[in-house]
């Protein structure tokens, strides 16, 4: 068709921890760009980033609406745009610096996708978002101090053309925000039993606890995990809701992907607020540390590293805390610094137990008279036979296998603690691995009240 062009609005760091939400600006920005008449040539894309960035507000979110427009209303867009921004995000925030991207061409260039992976696996720098945007003919608008430049063209980035999961958000009326969320706990644990494993993350069973449900005075009243539009929408359905819904859209996403973890690297290669993956044995013994959290030490032929297992990971802090000195095991995770001056730990989001060490434990030689088990007199000091009244000096402990109860394979942190990426168990087998982008062709959103 003349005339037709294509347009990515990349957009970040819109909200602070007291209020806002980047997608709820993408959600009104998508009901204003369907007055104006554009196309959506993809339903909007919600990218999660390097979740280890110490600056992100909550989940490192990036958004991105891919249209096709006409000319006549280039300008229209950008102010309209331009203005939701202004209006919604909290810019007298210190730790806020929205971000807007527009990238006028239908293919995105090879050098914008390395940049979102770069921001998804990494860190990334605005100085390079800038420059970039510069040599591929972008256009951004920050605020403050600018950074969500750096989410917003990351999110133009990634095209999700592997594997990618949808997500439905259903957004609150506004006089509701900050009230506790009423929703109706029982239908989501039907919903979850009715639709698994196509939708994943919706309740922690460990805990018997809802995790659709955000907690803070952000918009969003709930969030719906699946692998297709669909059955997020059918999900949606099935969940008795006992407040009012302003709006809800269907999202395409890089959650439940694992897309933050690359291949396997070198402990000695640790890079500070990343995500890595290793390899090695365990050299240290798990040691527990004020609330439950546990830690143990794990080496390659390259370094060592103390990984972290923090009380709220649940099943996988139990089988941290079952390791044994020479387990063979795969760790995911991030890396932090517990505190200043203190080394790397790498806070884990799942291990994979790839072979496990021999566990023994030291026994008391039997009597070579009568074979009752010996007392020992002390340390070095040799046994003693209470039936017969002997006395051995030689003899030595005699080592008893123990049998490990710890299961091999993977084990990914309980559902209330992973992170926004962290592919679930349920998802495994599951993956998308070739995706035509094209305009949605189910009903992907609706705005109910205004
Ligand atoms: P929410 O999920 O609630 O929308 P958030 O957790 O996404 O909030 P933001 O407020 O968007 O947090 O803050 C993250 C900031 O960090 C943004 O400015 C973004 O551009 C920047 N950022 C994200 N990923 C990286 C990265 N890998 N390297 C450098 N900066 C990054």
């Amino acid at each position: 068709m003349i005339n037709k062009l294509q347009m990515h609005i990349g957009l970040d760091d819109t909200d602070s921890t007291r209020r806002g939400c980047t997608t709820y600006i993408a959600a009104l920005l998508v009901e204003k760009l369907e007055k104006l008449k554009v196309k959506f040539v993809d339903y909007p894309n919600l990218v999660r980033l390097n979740p280890n960035v110490p600056w992100k507000t909550r989940g490192n979110g990036a958004l991105c609406l891919r249209i096709e427009y006409e000319k006549e209303i280039e300008e229209e867009i950008e102010e309209t745009t331009l203005g939701l921004v202004k209006k919604h995000a909290d810019l007298e925030f210190e730790n806020t610096n929205p971000g807007i991207v527009f990238f006028k061409k239908g293919n995105i260039p090879t050098e914008i996708c390395a940049f979102a992976k770069k921001a998804i696996t990494g860190i990334a720098n605005l100085g390079e978002a800038k420059e970039l945007l510069e040599r591929c003919s972008g256009k951004a608008l920050g605020f403050n101090n600018c950074r969500g430049i750096i989410g917003g063209l990351a999110a133009i980035g990634e095209t999700l053309k592997g594997d990618h999961t949808f997500e439905l958000i259903a957004y609150r009326l506004q006089e509701n925000y900050g009230s506790k969320r009423k929703v109706d706990k029982t239908s989501i644990f039907e919903m979850d039993q009715a639709t698994k494993p196509q939708t994943f993350n919706n309740v922690d069973s460990e805990k018997n606890r809802v995790i659709i449900t955000p907690h803070g005075p952000d918009p969003i009243l709930l969030g719906i995990r699946g692998e297709t539009p669909e059955i997020v929408r059918k999900a949606f359905e099935m969940v008795k809701l006992k407040e009012p819904v302003e709006r809800w859209i269907i999202f395409r996403t890089n959650q439940g992907t694992d897309s933050h973890f690359g291949e396997i690297a070198p402990i000695q290669k640790i890079v500070p607020y990343t995500p890595m993956v290793a390899e090695g044995t365990v050299s240290k013994s798990p040691w527990i540390v004020p609330l439950r959290h546990v830690f143990f030490s794990l080496k390659d032929i390259t370094g060592e590293i103390d990984c972290a297992a923090y009380e709220p990971t649940g099943s996988l802090r139990k089988v941290a805390r079952s390791l044994v000195v020479g387990d063979k095991i795969r760790v995911y995770g991030g890396l932090r610094r517990r505190s200043e001056n203190k080394p790397l730990t790498l806070n884990l989001e799942k291990i994979r137990i790839i072979e496990l060490a021999k566990k023994t434990r030291y026994q008391n030689p039997l009597c070579p008279k009568c074979l009752k088990r010996l007392k020992s007199m002390g340390k070095n000091k040799g046994y003693r036979c209470e039936n017969c009244k002997l006395r051995f000096k030689g003899l030595k402990k005699i080592p008893v296998e123990i049998e490990r109860k710890t299961k091999l394979g993977l084990c990914v942190t309980s559902p209330r603690s992973q992170r926004h990426l962290t592919k679930p168990l349920r998802r495994y087998g599951l993956e998308k691995h070739h995706f035509e982008v094209a305009s949605p062709t189910v009903k992907w959103h609706s705005f109910w009240h205004h």
